[in-house]
């Protein structure tokens, strides 16, 4: 391949933002179109406060690239769940050992943060520039700007332009391009907690709060302003469902029976409810990401539900992961490309199903007595043998040195061993006494 000099973005989103700071680090002429206007123009003030959870993944291409500090300045740590019950009683389990956190911070803050540190480099950003159309041979993207069109040629076109990426689409057009799609039967609404009358938090602010309520949940993440972004994770149909909710007295009677606590913090619940979008949620595959001199990251090759708060995570990895490669490689981006996909794919598709996997857990076990005390007994373990049993929500969130891949296949044997254990009579008498040494073993044969 041709040396590489002018790198082309498609989207200044999270992961196309970050990839660019990455690229012009290393001496890479970047320009990002990015199809919708400056949301750093627009100001703090507008619109709805949107967060999202960081994880180790996440973090470490962020201080990679130096913006630690920065970013450290804007999370709010939380160090477990908060499950509510149908009485508003609480039950607090830890994600992982002492001083293990997950970290929820704005999606918006953290954008512009990105954009600013990719301006700083050198990056060139074009708003409201959308990518219509690309020819792949020749490594020219096409752009309109204010109904114009025009064309930018380049040596490299990363498409990062998430999960309904148009770049993506024209590759489903060339020949042997594998693409599915899968929409869950649940959507997703944003509702909120404010901020108490002295501004504090109403609820525990370093933890991330779950109503688990059996085929639905509500969930609760806190921003730097004393407020809650809540979304209720909710079937389009059926009963009950986004359909069976239709007019003020059964939102306001369903909140009030089913997330007692919460309601009574929703004092804009009908507003946000009828104001806010129902969101659908989806699972992409494909392969591959890479034709001629066009590569796919983050959402655009690989959207996941949200579920294991990875999604931005698993993106951000992938820009870490290509810029591991092109140290590795000395920039031969005709070895790196490859490369880069083989490796990936796997690993996006682990966590895209461990994701799926999650809502069960989170929405219908985090309440289960079997499933606390599974969770208690795999904490034990990993407490006496921190480096043979890693539970797998640990590997996945706070071991960044383990693939997604790795992450999947050693949850499934150590679900094997678990299985056996909690079918054990008298389990929640005797778990005490189990021989956790004989478990470590047989995991690690
Ligand atoms: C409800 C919900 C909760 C989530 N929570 C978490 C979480 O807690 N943790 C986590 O890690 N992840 C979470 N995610 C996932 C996360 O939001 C995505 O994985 C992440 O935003 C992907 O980043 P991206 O840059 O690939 O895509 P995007 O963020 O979608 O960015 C794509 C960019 O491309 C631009 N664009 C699109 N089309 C064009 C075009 N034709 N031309 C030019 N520009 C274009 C868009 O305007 C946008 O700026 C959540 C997702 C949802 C839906």
């Amino acid at each position: 391949m041709k040396s590489v000099k002018n790198i082309t973005i498609a989207g200044a989103g999270l992961v196309g933002s970050l990839m660019s700071i990455y690229l012009a680090k290393r001496g890479y002429k970047v320009t990002i179109f990015e199809g919708r206007k400056d949301i750093r123009a627009a100001g703090k003030a507008e619109g709805r406060s949107i967060n999202l959870a960081l994880s180790n993944r996440g973090w470490l291409p962020l201080k990679e690239v130096g913006l630690e500090s920065t970013v450290e300045k804007m999370v709010i740590p939380m160090r477990g769940r908060m499950m509510h019950d149908e009485e508003g009683f609480l039950t607090f389990q830890p994600y992982g050992r002492e001083g293990q956190a997950i970290n929820s911070i704005s999606r918006g803050g953290l954008n512009e943060v990105l954009m600013n540190a990719a301006e700083k480099e050198g990056v060139e950003i074009k708003f409201e520039c959308k990518c219509v159309g690309i020819n792949f041979d020749e490594s020219i993207l096409h752009y309109e700007n204010a109904g114009t069109r025009y064309s930018q040629k380049s040596d490299l076109i990363i498409g990062a332009d998430g999960a309904f990426s148009v770049i993506r689409r024209l590759m489903q057009r060339t020949d042997r391009f594998n693409y599915s799609q899968h929409y869950i039967e649940h959507g997703y609404k944003e509702l909120s907690i404010p901020p108490s009358a002295n501004g504090g938090f109403e609820i525990e602010k370093n933890a991330l709060h779950i109503w688990p309520r059996g085929n639905f949940m509500l969930i609760a993440l806190p921003n730097q302003d004393g407020s809650f972004t809540c979304t209720l994770f909710f079937p389009f149909e059926g009963s009950p469902s986004f359909e069976s909710l239709k007019n003020d007295d059964q939102i306001r009677n369903f909140f009030q029976k089913t997330f007692p606590d919460a309601y009574n913090l929703m004092p804009s619940l009908l507003k946000d409810f009828h104001n806010n979008p129902t969101s659908s949620l989806i699972t992409i595959k494909s392969y591959p990401w890479v034709k001629n001199r066009t590569l796919l990251i983050g959402d655009a090759s690989h959207a996941i539900v949200p579920f294991y708060g990875q999604g931005m995570n698993s993106g951000f990895e992938d820009c870490r992961v290509l810029n591991d490669l092109l140290n590795d490689y000395e920039d031969d981006w005709s070895k790196v490309l490859p490369k880069f996909q083989e490796q990936r794919k796997p690993d996006a598709d682990a966590i895209s199903d461990l994701a799926l996997k999650n809502f069960i857990e989170m929405r219908d076990l985090v309440g289960d007595e079997d499933f606390l005390l599974r969770k208690k007994i795999e904490a034990k373990i990993y407490e006496q043998f921190p480096q043979k049993w890693v539970p797998l929500y640990s590997m996945v969130t706070f071991k960044e040195d383990i693939r997604y891949s790795e992450a999947m296949k050693t949850g499934e044997k150590q679900k094997a061993i678990m299985d056996k254990v909690m079918a054990q009579t008298d389990i929640h008498k005797n778990w005490e006494k189990l021989d956790l040494k004989k478990l470590v073993d047989q995991l690690q044969s």
